[in-house]
């Protein structure tokens, strides 16, 4: 174990007990869990961003019968409070707030040591770890899930290159995840964050959302409800299109550079905002990133066109130009809905941990059976989670008849 302050746990469980009423689905789980019990007899290691839910995800998987180890899968996103409510309640937790980048990678490593035999990972520096630098510890291994959409680009670069040693499932590619997560979820937390952080209006001004993706649709549509003039810049052909039909002005970056108020990275490519980009922007434009890591915006480029650095406020460094000009970046450019907030919101999370939660009861069960690769969620557990929440909505839909079936071909 590896906290900040045991005594902080009073706080944490305050705010694991507020998620849980938002977190239908996976409350029913839990209770099946505990009488199905999938995970009995089984180590589980989670690499998650260590706040509320997951806390709560961690306390549904024990319900279902595992050991569980947790470590967050960000430097800057771990809550000390909820590390040390998941330490009182006996998980091997290891994750402090701010932790430098080598305090993460110890903490992951220190997760790891659990061997688990599934794995839970979000970005994939879990998965890195285990495959590259500790294989040792992956001596239990039966299989893994990767939350984001980054986390399973990589898995499928490491697929393709021969060195993905064990299979893992595609949770980012249900449509209960991203569909609900990376598109509404990302476009209110990165909003909550953003107004949290600056307290400065919206309305009227100039949002640049780089890259039209799932999570990119969520900040635009999220900015325009706001009263925002939103810029899309993209690189796919369709993307763009789309965004120019969905109303927005598409621009390249060059362009947007100078018309900017806000600009907001969702691309998971790096460089996006580069020195070029800075060097056209307007006195106190702001800049944050939504996607993976921080390299999105340039910081090597900020800092090499900056006079001076000063913290402004809480999450907001001013980079001091020459010419007089200061840009502002948020949360250091890393996930501002996450370095600088808490995160998406528990329903949003409800799904994206309910079809977690049943993979990982899926690999539990056949993982032993799967070669070394890249697999997608199985389409019954999509449908089962949908299902699930909408019957927690209270929500009903018609079912097709057996002349309708017949009609469609099903
Ligand atoms: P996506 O693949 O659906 O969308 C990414 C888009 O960015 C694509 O349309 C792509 O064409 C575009 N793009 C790529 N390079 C670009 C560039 N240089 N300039 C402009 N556009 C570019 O992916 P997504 O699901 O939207 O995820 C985006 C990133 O956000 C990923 O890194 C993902 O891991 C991360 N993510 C963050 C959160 C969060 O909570 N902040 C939630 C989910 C996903
Ligand atoms: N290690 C990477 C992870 C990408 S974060 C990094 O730090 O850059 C993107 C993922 O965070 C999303 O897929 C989403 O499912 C998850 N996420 C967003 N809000 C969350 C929350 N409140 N609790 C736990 N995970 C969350």
């Amino acid at each position: 174990m590896n906290i900040r302050d045991i005594t902080l746990a009073p706080s944490g469980r305050d705010k694991i007990d507020w998620v849980k009423p938002a977190m239908p689905v996976l409350s029913g789980l839990e209770r099946e869990f505990r009488k199905t019990l999938p995970f009995r007899g089984l180590r589980m290691t989670i690499s998650i961003h260590l706040e509320a839910k997951t806390a709560y995800f961690a306390q549904v998987l024990r319900a279902g019968g595992a050991d569980v180890a947790v470590t967050g899968c960000n430097p800057l996103s771990t809550q000390d409070d909820v590390a040390a409510a998941l330490a009182a309640e006996g998980f091997d937790v290891c994750g402090v707030t701010g932790a430098t980048m080598e305090q993460y990678h110890e903490h992951l490593l220190g997760a790891l040591a659990h061997k688990p035999h599934l794995i839970i990972d979000d970005g994939g520096d879990l998965t890195e770890i285990l495959a590259d630098e500790r294989p040792d510890l992956a001596v239990n291994l039966i299989a893994g899930t990767e939350e984001t959409t980054t986390g399973v680009h990589r898995l499928h670069s490491r697929a393709k290159a021969g060195t993905l040693p064990f299979p893992m499932m595609a949770v980012n590619d249900a449509k209960c995840k991203y569909l609900f997560d990376n598109r509404y979820g990302t476009g209110q937390s990165v909003w909550a964050s953003i107004l949290h952080v600056t307290n400065l209006v919206i309305a009227s001004k100039t949002v640049v959302v780089a890259g039209y993706g799932w999570c990119g649709r969520g900040i635009a549509m999220r900015a325009d409800a706001l009263g925002a003039k939103v810029v899309v810049t993209e690189v796919d052909p369709h993307r763009a299109l789309e965004a120019a039909m969905d109303g927005y002005t598409v621009l390249p970056m060059e362009n947007a550079a100078e018309v900017g108020d806000i600009f907001v990275t969702a691309t998971g490519c790096r460089d996006v905002i580069r020195k070029e980009h800075m060097a056209r922007m307007k006195n106190e434009a702001i800049l944050c990133n939504a996607g993976h890591f921080d390299v999105e915006i340039s910081i090597p480029d900020l800092r090499a066109l900056a006079e001076s650095v000063r913290q402004r406020k809480p999450s907001i460094e001013g980079y001091y130009l020459p010419d007089g000009r200061v840009l502002n970046l948020l949360a250091e450019g890393r996930l501002v809905n996450l370095a600088a907030g808490n995160g998406h919101p528990a329903e949003i999370m409800d799904l994206s941990f309910a079809v977690q939660a049943l993979t990982a009861a899926h690999l539990a069960d056949i993982g032993r059976t799967l070669t070394p690769g890249v697999y997608n969620v199985p389409e019954r557990i999509d449908r089962d989670v949908a299902v699930r929440k909408l019957a927690a909505m209270g929500l009903t839909i018609d079912v097709l008849s057996s002349g309708q079936r017949a009609y469609l071909g099903f």
